[in-house]
């Protein structure tokens, strides 16, 4: 099948020879290009529900239950985030927020701190918007259909058929980055995945070769072999219940799938971050935080100041070496330089002396599981705290 434009969707025509499957859906029948796949893999869906049940994952943490806040829960974490690194992050976001209601009347801010570290935040704060769109339109009752699921922020069209194929076996194709990569291999597709003609392409296969029952185990099944065998570096074709009629794989051509995303230079940008410190009462230092506006990089955690607040006064002296760190984001990369300075004058707010209230914080090393961090200003701050506590007992400090 051919694209206009510089991008080629394409189905490999070098497949093996079609043979009708036993039960197949005359459906699927009709459809230039994509049909050619779907006959050249007539078991597809069969093979890899049989090895899912050999093979497969059935003990992560958000399996064995119908529940689709369960489900919806894992799923937006396993966005963009290994299983391993997820495993943490679930338990103890379900141990906190273990329904919908519990998480809609927690505070964004309790929500960003549970997330902190597993980065990508605007899920988190599509999660809390979620639960209190739950709550307000659904009277607290998880949808559990993928085209009302799609109607909640953050869930799209893959997430959704996820979240609806576990909780009520509904027949829908699920479309992520793994996916993407085990149909690019097995049909050889031609074109990066994220350009829109190869993902229309694709969603169409993805829909063609949906089997008409076990869609629970299908859809684990790819999940899977994604994360298991056909990964990204050195996939374990031998291993793998779709390797006799994987494109790829006969063209010993693996390494060309799925095709890169075109390359184009990220634009770099520069900050210059406040790390301002002040001591408490017993000496304990303290550094201050901001929050960040709600939209935009960051949107809603803490950070380090980018201007000196109102009526606050630092020391001209740095209070330590500048701290540089390089960020990459997706579409641009951002360079930072912290500037250490003590406070020697916090006017703000008035009555108080120090700020615990607004978008301006003091916080101690103690308390920074407290506050939604992204990782490279988590990393500043520990480095900050660890200088502060390897400084020699006799040197004095502020
Ligand atoms: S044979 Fe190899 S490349 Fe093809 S789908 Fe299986 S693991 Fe992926």
């Amino acid at each position: 099948m051919g694209l206009a434009g510089g991008q080629q969707a394409r189905l490999s025509p070098a497949l093996p020879p079609p043979r009708r499957q036993a039960g197949a859906s005359s459906r699927r029948q009709g459809k230039a290009g994509i049909i050619t796949g779907v006959q050249a893999a007539p078991d597809f869906s069969s093979r890899l529900i049989a090895w899912q049940g050999r093979h497969g994952r059935h003990d992560l943490p958000w399996q064995g239950s119908r529940e689709p806040y369960r489900i919806w829960v894992s799923e937006i974490m396993l966005q963009q985030t290994q299983v391993a690194a997820v495993i943490p992050y679930y338990q103890r976001f379900m141990a906190r927020f273990p329904d919908v209601a519990t998480l809609a009347a927690a505070t964004l801010d309790e929500v960003l701190a549970h997330w902190s570290g597993l980065g990508y935040y605007a899920r988190a704060r599509h999660l809390h918007a979620t639960a209190c769109q739950v709550m307000a339109v659904h009277a607290g009752r998880f949808p559990d259909r993928s085209e009302l699921l799609q109607e909640l922020p953050g869930i799209g069209r893959s997430t959704a058929a996820a979240i609806a194929a576990f909780a009520r076996g509904e027949r829908a194709a699920i479309l992520d980055g793994n996916v993407r990569r085990v149909l690019a291999r097995h049909f050889a597709i031609e074109g990066f995945p994220g350009a829109p003609k190869v993902q229309a392409a694709m969603w169409q296969l993805a829909e063609s070769l949906l089997p008409d029952t076990d869609i629970e185990a299908y859809t684990q099944g790819l999940m899977d072999l994604g994360a298991t065998v056909c990964t990204r570096a050195r996939p374990r074709c031998s291993a793998c219940p779709l390797a006799a009629s994987c494109s790829a794989r006969a063209s010993d051509a693996v390494a060309r799938y799925p095709a890169p995303r075109p390359a184009h230079a990220r634009p770099e940008r520069r900050v210059m971050l406040w790390l301002l410190r002040s001591r408490a009462a017993d000496g304990g230092l303290r550094c201050l935080l901001e929050r960040r506006p709600p939209a935009g990089v960051w949107g809603g955690l803490w950070s380090l100041p980018e201007h000196l607040p109102d009526g606050l006064r630092v020391d001209a002296i740095p209070a330590g070496p500048a701290l540089h760190l390089t960020h990459g984001f997706t579409h641009f990369v951002l360079h930072i330089t912290a500037e250490q300075r003590h406070v020697v004058a916090d006017p703000a707010p008035a009555g108080h002396g120090v700020r615990e209230h607004g978008d301006l914080r003091w916080c101690r090393q103690a308390q920074l599981a407290e506050f939604g961090l992204p990782a490279p200003i988590r990393l500043l701050l520990d480095t900050a705290f660890a200088a502060d506590s390897a400084r020699p007992a006799s040197r004095p400090g502020r």
